[in-house]
């Protein structure tokens, strides 16, 4: 068996598959929790007990990390489960090639996000990260090896990707690749601003289904809370209104210049110094400070490489480290996306009206042309995901507490997928 690492948490670091196999029959019938890289926080329970947390063992693949293989001819690509997407492109770069959908972090790795679906502003164009994968080579919670892929054990496949580490420990996969010279493919965005809620969400239906050559697009919504602040004069608040905003972009091929790329260096810069000062603004008086490093993200640089739009995100800073909020990411068809968007927005809206519970509330969204949700429901789809942020317990009356009001919230979200015929897609 690989070594476990000083205790706690106990953590398995296995070098190969055989490793894995070893780990997983040694440590049942304890629940494993499977990580893919460094940074990865969401390791998903192995088994469905619902053992106490301090027993549970974590089986990490960040050392199972080596591109073992790339046939630049058939665009194929075979990773060990825990390489990081990041290195894989890096590699297949000298082949001319690029990995379609990359997460938004430089950790992510392949198996965490295969095991997640994965999705990314280039979802428009070429789905899911696990529609790319053809093959994979896993390990069952028994402890058994196994291999399958989109022509053996389909089944199996599917349940595997997606599966969130519940159905099988994920050891090496092949993926497809596309050619594409990310350094050197120069997009500029084209940003559409919206102060009206309807009017944004029409625009990004229609991006979504005429993306054109973009080869990157993404809308964002943010709407917060009526700002108050305390009279200058006597007692009480005076109320500011509330603060909607929108903003479309898509990012299109184009060529690059002296000056533009001047430009791409300043912006580069820029961002990294804004992401360095907000990841040291701790503590809720560095809330304000995060919460602007967050929203310079809807003012992306005008052009960029493609390799430096994928990992936009990642310069600037990650949304945990904004506080407490409430996500709810779904897959609507394009039929009933307007529908769904209008719907969810609503139901944030009047709740935040109602018992105050939410601050800011804002929206993602961008297309997803995955074979398998078409299979499912014969049309193509609309990522949509909002974030609410959480007002502290306590400081508002609502129902008897957080947690009751975010079940409600929830059987409602539920209710609006079942009868637009929307899939949630669940990142928490
Ligand atoms: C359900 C979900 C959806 C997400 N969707 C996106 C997205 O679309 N785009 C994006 O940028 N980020 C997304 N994230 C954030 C996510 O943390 C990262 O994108 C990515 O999955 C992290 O990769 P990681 O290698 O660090 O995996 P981890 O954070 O360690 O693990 C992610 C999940 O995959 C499981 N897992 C990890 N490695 C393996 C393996 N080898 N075999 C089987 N299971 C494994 C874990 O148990 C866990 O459930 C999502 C997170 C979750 C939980």
């Amino acid at each position: 068996m690989s070594t476990p690492l000083a205790d706690p948490p106990e953590e398995y670091l296995p070098r190969d598959t055989a490793d894995v196999v070893r780990t997983v029959r040694d440590s049942r019938p304890q629940p494993l929790t499977v990580r893919g890289g460094e940074r990865g926080e969401h390791g998903g329970d192995y088994e469905d007990d619902l053992a106490p947390p301090d027993r549970r063992v974590v089986l990490s693949l960040r050392r199972m990390n080596r591109v073992q293989a790339v046939d630049a001819d058939a665009r194929l690509v075979r990773v060990q489960a825990g390489a990081r997407l990041s290195d894989v492109d890096r590699t297949l770069a000298a082949h001319g090639l690029g990995l379609p959908i990359v997460g938004d972090h430089r950790e992510i790795t392949a198996g965490g996000f295969a095991a997640v679906g994965g999705l990314s502003a280039a979802s428009h164009r070429y789905g899911m990260f696990s529609d790319n994968v053809v093959a994979l080579e896993y390990v069952d919670p028994e402890g058994r090896f196994g291999t399958c892929g989109r022509t053996h054990h389909a089944d199996r496949f599917r349940r595997i990707l997606g599966g969130a580490g519940r159905t099988g420990i994920i050891t090496a996969l092949t993926l497809e690749a596309v050619e594409v010279d990310k350094d050197h493919t120069w997009l500029a965005s084209d940003p559409h601003r919206f102060l009206d809620f309807d009017t944004f969400v029409e625009h990004s239906v229609a991006e979504i289904r005429n993306p054109g050559d973009a080869m990157l697009q993404v809308g964002r919504w943010v709407d917060t809370s009526p700002l108050r602040v305390s009279r200058p004069v006597g007692t009480g608040h005076v109320q500011l209104g509330t603060v909607r905003f929108g903003q479309w972009s898509s990012l299109h091929p184009t060529t690059a210049t002296p000056s533009l790329r001047a430009r791409r260096e300043l912006g580069a810069r820029a961002r990294k110094s804004l992401g360095a000062i907000a990841s040291a603004a701790r503590g809720p008086a560095g809330m304000p400070v995060r919460n602007a490093a967050a929203g310079a993200l809807m003012f992306a640089p005008k052009v960029l490489t493609l390799r430096d739009a994928e990992f936009l995100a990642d310069t600037v800073i990650t949304s945990a480290e904004r506080g407490p909020a409430h996500r709810v990411a779904v897959f609507a068809p394009l039929s009933t996306y307007t529908a769904v968007f209008h719907r969810l927005h609503d139901l944030f809206t009047d709740y935040r009206e109602r018992s105050g519970c939410f601050t800011v509330i804002s929206a993602m969204t961008y297309g997803v042309r995955s074979p398998y949700l078409h299979e499912l429901s014969g049309e193509d789809h609309g990522f949509i995901t909002f974030t609410c942020r959480v007002r502290p317990t306590g400081t508002y009356t609502g129902k008897s507490g957080t947690p009751e009001l975010l079940r409600e919230i929830d059987a409602a979200i539920e209710d609006i997928c079942r009868s637009e015929r929307a899939r949630r897609y669940d990142t928490e």
